[in-house]
């Protein structure tokens, strides 16, 4: 399951930022969201980089950033050292292909499974209709679907047959990457481990990339290569998989993980024991933004935000790791830009630097 770590980057995130403007009310003034904070991230070729994170972190966001659906307020989106924003975006759909949640809505109910999956290789003009045919009865076969679900329609279909449909869709132009967000949350207990076995035996088959997206830690083990964790728009922690669930380092992090160690494995959905509600993204709080929530907080938590560190290998932000100093760089590490000292410079006494988290901070 291991990439080595020097495998080039193919999708890369730096230092991007996603500002929405909300208004609070009718006739509210109009406020700052900031809905992704500061966040770097590399993809490198065969490998599986979990995103986890409560609902509201940022998680869907970042994954239209990028499948290059939205532009980022501020920050820089690569594909193969190239920004995404110059690409040409059918090329760029052929190479990057997501697959959502909910495949009820993101299925057109009018039409075939045959035209549904047929459709990527009809807008990009690929074959004629005989070999596009078969290329959808082959993409069926791969995903375990009979062929005489081609002429059914997605509301004749379970929950798991849809997102494998949609899987057949997202993999028939043979894509590079695929991002998944929360592809199994909406389905049956059952169902989701098939559909997570599924998409571990086509990442081998296809020699695909993931970015997988979930709100549960279990979900993203037995599949990501490595795990960034996600909390109001920061990564706050990012770790090799084995590293993060063997010795979780960041207070929310091992809250994640204590919420899904649950008697029961099978609840599914896991209930953070984490006290005081998520915080609202329009006001966060001060300092580091998990603190209210945190069983480790200290006095300076509330005050000042932690700056990003590497520590033994993880990436990390959290003032239980800043033994003060300049903040320490690890030479030969996949993790991206991990000189924080470049992407937050002049940060050599954290205290007297109120925020490097940007808008969001306060
Ligand atoms: P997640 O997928 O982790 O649940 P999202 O990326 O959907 O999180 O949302 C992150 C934050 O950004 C939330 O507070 C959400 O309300 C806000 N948000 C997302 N999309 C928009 C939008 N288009 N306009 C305004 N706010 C948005
Ligand atoms: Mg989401």
């Amino acid at each position: 399951m291991k990439t080595p770590l020097t495998a080039p980057p193919v999708l890369e995130l730096e230092n991007v930022s996603v500002l929405y403007s909300i208004r609070q009310g009718l006739f509210g003034a109009r406020k700052p969201l900031t809905a992704v904070n500061e966040v770097s991230l590399s993809l490198a070729r065969g490998e599986v980089l979990g995103v986890v994170g409560e609902s509201g972190c940022g998680k869907s966001t970042l994954a239209r950033i990028l499948l290059g659906l939205e532009a980022p307020t501020t920050g820089r989106v690569t594909v193969d050292g190239e920004p995404i924003g110059a690409q040409n975006r059918r090329l760029l759909a052929r190479r990057i292909q997501p697959i959502f949640q909910d495949p009820y809505s993101s299925l057109n109910p009018r039409k075939s499974i045959r035209d549904i999956v047929s459709l990527p290789l009809r807008v990009h003009r690929i074959g004629d209709s005989a070999s596009q045919e078969k290329a959808v009865r082959d993409i069926l076969d791969v995903v375990g679907l009979p062929s005489r679900v081609l002429n059914s329609y997605p509301n004749q279909m379970s929950g798991g047959q849809r997102q494998r449909v949609a899987i057949a869709r997202a993999l028939i132009m043979r894509p590079e990457i695929v991002i998944c967000d929360e592809p199994t949350s909406a389905l049956d207990v059952s169902v989701q481990s098939q559909i997570l076995n599924l998409l571990a035996d086509l990442r081998r088959e296809f020699g695909l990339t993931y970015l997988f997206i979930s709100h549960n830690l279990a979900v993203v083990e037995h599949l990501a290569t490595r795990v960034a964790v996600m909390y109001l728009g920061r990564i706050v922690e990012e770790a090799p998989v084995d590293e993060l669930f063997e010795q979780p380092r960041h207070p929310y992090t091992k809250a994640l993980l204590a919420s899904v160690l649950t008697p029961d494995p099978s609840l599914g959905i896991p209930e953070t024991d984490l006290g005081a509600a998520y915080p609202n993204p329009i006001d966060p709080p001060s300092g580091c933004h998990f603190h209210p929530r945190c069983a480790q907080v200290m006095e300076r938590c509330s005050r000042v935000a932690p700056r990003p560190l590497i520590a033994d290998g993880r990436r990390i932000e959290c003032h239980l790791y800043d033994t003060g100093g300049a903040a320490p760089g690890l030479p030969g590490s996949s993790l991206p830009k991990s000189n924080p000292a470049k992407s937050n410079p002049a940060k050599s006494n954290p205290a007297e630097n109120a925020s490097p988290h940007g808008a969001a901070a306060t």
